[in-house]
């Protein structure tokens, strides 16, 4: 924790800076309350009336599942499908038997309260799912320790909304269920903060899908700050307490201004994205993750152009199952269908590393076995993600593109592994969907050779990231070159304007997904350069549509020409 003293009116003020893993961005500025944790009193005596007991258990259950499904409804609201599935899910899960019958069996065997029996049968249950090997099913033990509270807290009579008080506020917390953060009074929350807690973590989600600024893993989180005046600043992952009045008045002007801009973004969507001389640009978002296709919505994207398919893999100790994969892919082409979805394939390696793929260590990994060439020398793995994405083509509109190309000969080597696994599946009467095929141009080679790959494709995806660390020789990783990296270098828009005009020589559309396309310094460059797409962070959409509306591209190339 850091600590600024500040001398104010003679006193000494101190405003106190925490940081932690922001969910969300957004500026929050209020009173602090701190949410209660509530103890449960387990006794372990007995009772003869084992009944009784097993009423209070059915009551308490059918009473959780009438809640569940209030916070389903009221999650619709505010979340939408996807922050409200985990109640519809908590609903369907407490009418499941084997998830009851340990208690019972403590109860009518053992002559148990129904407070403990709930506490060791879900105890026992939850310890078992987080034993199993499928990611999926081990994240299940958090859900069934969710329940358990919500039977404890119907046996004790505890409701969560007494906590709180009406005044708006940033609430403070160790963690927080889902359950507790739909059942927050939005119109009085301002922001979340809490000690632990998962960016995956539904409640991520909900907080996200609510647009609510904040804060994960926040550890300098304090007893002391109940009712104090703080700001939490998503964007900087931080949380100023006490802030000093300068600090504040430019923090609140930063958040009207904020609000400001927001409503008027909204008011591009449903419209068209087109240059003023009525160009049409689409506009697309990267994704990493099918939690996040309410963003895609919320910001009207025109499609993904980049789904970081290796995040799943990222996210997982065992490589993800073709199943798993295929419900994750089928998730986001359902959603988004009939918008276009790119899955970028696996591109493992170099800083994105996991341990059970035991790759070797290498001395240059940016330019070792990543991306493609990972895929290319373990076939059965690729195969699986490659089967994957063709089995969840048949649910909407996806595309594919493949990372790290250098060669028109890996072109084919994808492309008829592809093929095989169309043909596999085909035969084994699975359906699959029609996919347009493309590839990433973040290789010097492959803008330089983007005449012949292009043969080979539907479309080349322009990833600037990559393109700028290999055509200026700077590791994208190394902070200590920052001061040598200029990411308007001149060599790199020379290759993006050659991939354009070769792509265009060939007929096939061309994008950019790295992070430069988000930078509405360069929307004109790259709009000029004849670019088809631009795939940028979803929070960066609406900004990118305000500009692309500003933009006469042929007036600019005229006055070019005339100087
Ligand atoms: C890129 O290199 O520009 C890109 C989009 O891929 P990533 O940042 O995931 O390497
Ligand atoms: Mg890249």
């Amino acid at each position: 924790m850091t600590m600024q003293a500040r001398q104010q009116e003679g006193e000494v003020r101190e405003m106190i800076v925490a940081t932690g893993t922001k969910i969300s961005d957004g500026i929050a500025i209020g009173r602090i309350r701190i949410l209660k944790e509530h103890k449960y009193e387990i006794s372990y005596s007995r009772t003869e009336d084992r009944e009784k007991e097993l009423e209070r258990l059915e009551h308490a259950r059918s009473e959780v599942q009438k809640r569940q499904h209030i916070l389903y409804e009221k999650a619709m609201k505010s979340a939408g499908e996807d922050g409200a599935a985990i109640f519809e899910a908590h609903e369907l899960m407490l009418e499941d038997e084997e998830l009851i019958d340990p208690c019972k069996e403590l109860i009518m065997q053992r002559g148990y309260k129904a407070e403990y029996a709930i506490w060791s049968g879900f105890d026992k249950t939850a310890q078992m799912f987080r034993e199993m090997e499928n990611p999926y099913l081990r994240e299940r033990s958090t859900d069934i320790g969710e329940l358990k509270n919500a039977l404890l807290d119907v046996l004790s009579g505890w409701e969560m909304e007494e906590e709180m008080r009406d005044e708006p506020y940033i609430l403070a917390a160790e963690d927080l269920t889902p359950s507790e953060t739909v059942r927050l009074d939005q119109k009085i929350l301002l922001g979340i903060v809490t000690r632990e807690g998962s960016s995956n973590s539904h409640t991520a989600i909900l907080a996200k899908s609510m647009d609510l600024p904040a804060l994960i893993r926040c550890k300098e989180i304090d007893k002391s700050w109940e009712g104090k005046l703080a700001i939490l600043d998503g964007e900087h992952s931080s949380i100023y307490i006490d802030p000093d009045p300068e600090f504040l008045e430019k923090m609140t002007a930063k958040r009207d201004e904020r609000k400001k801009q927001e409503a008027l973004l909204s008011l591009l969507k449903g419209k068209e994205n087109k240059t003023l001389d009525g160009k049409t640009i689409k506009v697309c978002a990267n994704i990493g993750d099918p939690s996040e296709i309410e963003d895609v919505l919320e910001n009207d994207a025109d499609g993904v152009g980049l789904f970081r398919s290796e995040l799943l893999y990222l996210n997982s100790e065992t490589e993800p199952s073709e199943e798993e994969q295929f419900q994750a892919y089928k998730r986001v082409a359902q959603a988004l269908a009939p918008k276009q979805v790119i899955i970028r394939t696996c591109d493992i390696g170099a800083d994105k590393s996991v341990s059970y793929m035991r790759i070797k260590p290498e001395d240059n990994p940016a330019l070792g076995c990543r991306g493609i060439r990972l895929c290319l020398t373990r076939n059965d793995f690729f195969k699986r993600q490659l089967r994957a994405i063709l089995r969840a083509s048949a649910y909407g509109n996806l595309g594919i593109m493949f990372p790290m190309i250098v060669s028109v000969k890996e072109v084919r080597e994808c492309n008829e592994l592809l093929a095989e696994c169309r043909r596999e599946l085909t035969e084994e009467g699975v359906e699959t969907g029609q996919m347009q095929t493309g590839i990433m141009i973040e290789t010097p080679a492959a803008a330089l050779c983007a005449d012949e790959l292009a043969e080979e494709v539907d479309f080349f995806s322009i990833g600037t990231n990559d393109l700028t660390q290999y055509t200026c020789a700077i590791d994208r990783q190394n902070a200590n070159l920052e001061r040598f990296l200029d990411p308007y270098h001149p060599a790199l828009f020379k290759l993006i304007q050659m991939t354009v005009e070769a792509g265009h020589r060939h007929q096939i559309w061309v994008g950019i997904c790295g992070e430069l396309g988000a930078d509405p310094m360069l929307t004109e460059m790259f709009l000029k350069t004849g670019v088809d797409e631009l795939s940028v962070n979803p929070r960066s959409i609406l900004p990118l549509r305000k500009k692309i509306r500003s933009i006469d591209v042929t007036n600019r190339m005229d006055q070019n020409k005339r100087t």
